[in-house]
C-alpha cells in the first residue's frame, strides 16, 4: 500500500455533504467573485487568528507581494527573511523593488535565527519577513522586539502555519501582516490556488481590498497600479466549511508527530527537528534531518519512494545561492546551517486521516534502510 504526502480525496470522502452543499449554494447565487462567501470566510480566519480583519487574495504568493506593498515596501528597502524557505518569500519582497536579505537559520528549529536578523540591520531595512516553517512559529518575542526598535514592518510568511501559536498567540496576529496560503498541500487546502492576509491595521486592510482589486476602490475609478488578485467565492466557500474542522486536523497531525518522533527517538542516523518550548507546532510538513552527506538523505528519500512512500525535500536548494539571486554574490557557506540543512532534511507523509499503521509502515521502511537501526532494543 502507497503513502501520499497528503491525501485530500479521503478528506473530501469524510466531508462531502458539507462541501457539496457549499459548493452547490454558490453555484445557486451565481456570484464568484468576492462578495459573501468571501466576507463571511475572511470574518471567520480573522477570529480564530484573533485579528481585526482579513483580505482573501489569490494565492499565497500574492498574499506576501499585497502584504508588502501595502506596508509601504518598495525600490530601495532592504527586507531581511530566511535563505530557508520556498522561492515564493523573497521572490515576493523582489517583486516590491526591494532586495532581499538573507540571513541564516537557528540550527535545530530551522527558523530564521533572531541573532543573526539584529546584525543584519542597516538604516535601509524596512522589514522583516520570518517563515514559520513546517508549522512551527518562529521566535516572535524576539522578533517584534527588534522591529520595534528599529522601526520595522513585520510580514508574517504563515503558509506553513495556519494554527500555529507562540506562546498561546497565533501565528499572523504578531507583525504587522499575516501571509496565509491555501495550496492543497497547506494546512488549510482548497480545490486550487488561494491566500489571505491578516492584519490588525484598518488602512492596510484597505490598501490590500484596494490592490487586490485594480487599484480600485470605487469600481472603474482606479487610484494606483493594481492586481487581479482575488480569493474565488468557491475555495472561499469551501474553506469556510474546512476551517471548522482546523482544530481537530492540528489535534490529529501532533498525535501522528508524537508518534514519529518516539520511534524516530530510537533509531540512529535520523533525527527529529527541534523544538522552541513556546511554539506550538501544527506539523504542516513532517521533516526529519539524516546524520551525513545529502547522498545519503537521498538514498533514503529513494528507499521510501521505492517502498510507495512519498517523500518531500523542502527545500533542496537554499534560496541565497539560487541562479536568481546570483547578483547578491553569496556562497552556499554563507549560512552554514540553511546549507547544512538543505542537505539533510526530509519530509514524511502527514495528513489528519493518516493512521497509526501507516506511519509504523513509514517508521519500519524508514529502520529498514542500510545504515539506520534501532537502539535500545
Ligand atoms: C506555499 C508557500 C508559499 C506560497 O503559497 P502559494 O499559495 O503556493 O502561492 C509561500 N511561502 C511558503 C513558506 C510556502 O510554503
Amino acid at each position: 500500500m502507497t503513502i501520499p504526502m497528503t491525501d485530500l480525496t479521503e478528506q473530501y470522502r469524510a466531508l462531502k455533504p458539507e462541501i457539496d452543499e457549499a459548493i452547490q449554494s454558490v453555484l445557486n447565487t451565481g456570484a464568484f467573485i468576492l462578495g459573501d462567501e468571501v466576507k463571511s470566510f475572511e470574518r471567520a480566519v480573522a477570529d480564530y487568528t484573533g485579528v481585526s480583519e482579513a483580505v482573501g487574495v489569490a494565492s499565497g504568493t500574492d498574499a506576501l507581494l499585497l502584504a508588502l506593498l501595502a506596508c509601504g515596501i518598495g525600490e530601495g528597502d532592504e527586507v531581511i527573511t530566511t535563505p530557508f524557505s520556498f522561492i515564493a518569500t523573497s521572490e515576493s519582497i523582489a517583486r516590491t523593488g526591494a532586495t532581499p536579505i538573507f540571513v541564516d537559520i537557528e540550527p535545530d528549529t530551522l527558523d530564521i535565527d533572531p541573532r543573526a536578523v539584529a546584525t543584519a540591520i542597516t538604516p535601509r531595512t524596512k522589514a522583516i519577513v520570518p517563515v514559520h516553517l513546517y508549522g512551527q512559529s518562529c521566535d516572535m518575542t524576539s522578533l517584534m522586539s527588534l522591529a520595534r526598535t528599529h522601526n520595522l514592518r513585520v510580514v508574517e510568511d504563515c503558509a506553513q502555519a495556519q494554527g500555529a501559536t507562540w506562546q498561546g498567540q497565533q501565528v499572523g496576529s504578531f507583525g504587522d501582516c499575516g501571509c496565509f496560503s491555501f495550496f492543497p498541500s497547506k494546512m488549510l487546502g482548497a480545490y486550487g490556488d488561494g491566500g489571505l492576509v491578516t492584519t490588525n491595521n484598518a488602512d492596510v486592510a484597505e490598501r490590500l481590498r484596494v490592490l487586490r482589486n485594480h487599484g480600485a476602490k470605487t469600481k472603474y475609478y482606479h487610484d494606483t497600479n493594481g492586481f487581479n488578485s482575488r480569493l474565488d467565492s468557491l475555495q472561499a466557500a469551501i474553506l469556510s466549511v474546512k476551517l471548522q474542522h482546523l482544530p481537530e486536523w492540528i489535534q490529529k497531525r501532533r498525535a501522528i508527530a508524537a508518534l514519529y518522533a518516539d520511534a524516530f527517538d530510537k533509531m540512529a542516523g535520523v533525527d527529529v527537528l527541534g523544538r522552541n518550548p513556546y511554539a506550538d507546532h501544527v506539523f504542516n510538513y513532517y521533516t526529519v534531518r539524516v546524520d551525513g552527506a545529502a547522498a545519503r538523505r537521498d538514498s533514503l528519500a529513494a528507499h521510501l519512494k521505492d517502498n510507495g512512500i512519498a517523500n518531500a525535500i523542502y527545500y533542496p536548494k537554499p534560496l541565497h545561492v539560487q541562479e536568481v539571486y546570483a547578483r547578491l554574490g553569496h556562497e552556499m557557506n554563507d549560512f552554514p546551517n540553511a546549507a547544512l540543512a538543505s542537505q539533510q532534511v526530509v519530509s514524511l507523509p502527514i495528513y489528519p486521516e493518516m493512521t497509526p499503521d501507516q506511519v509504523t509502515q513509514v517508521t519500519s521502511t524508514v529502520a529498514s534502510f542500510k545504515g539506520f537501526k534501532y537502539i535500545g532494543e
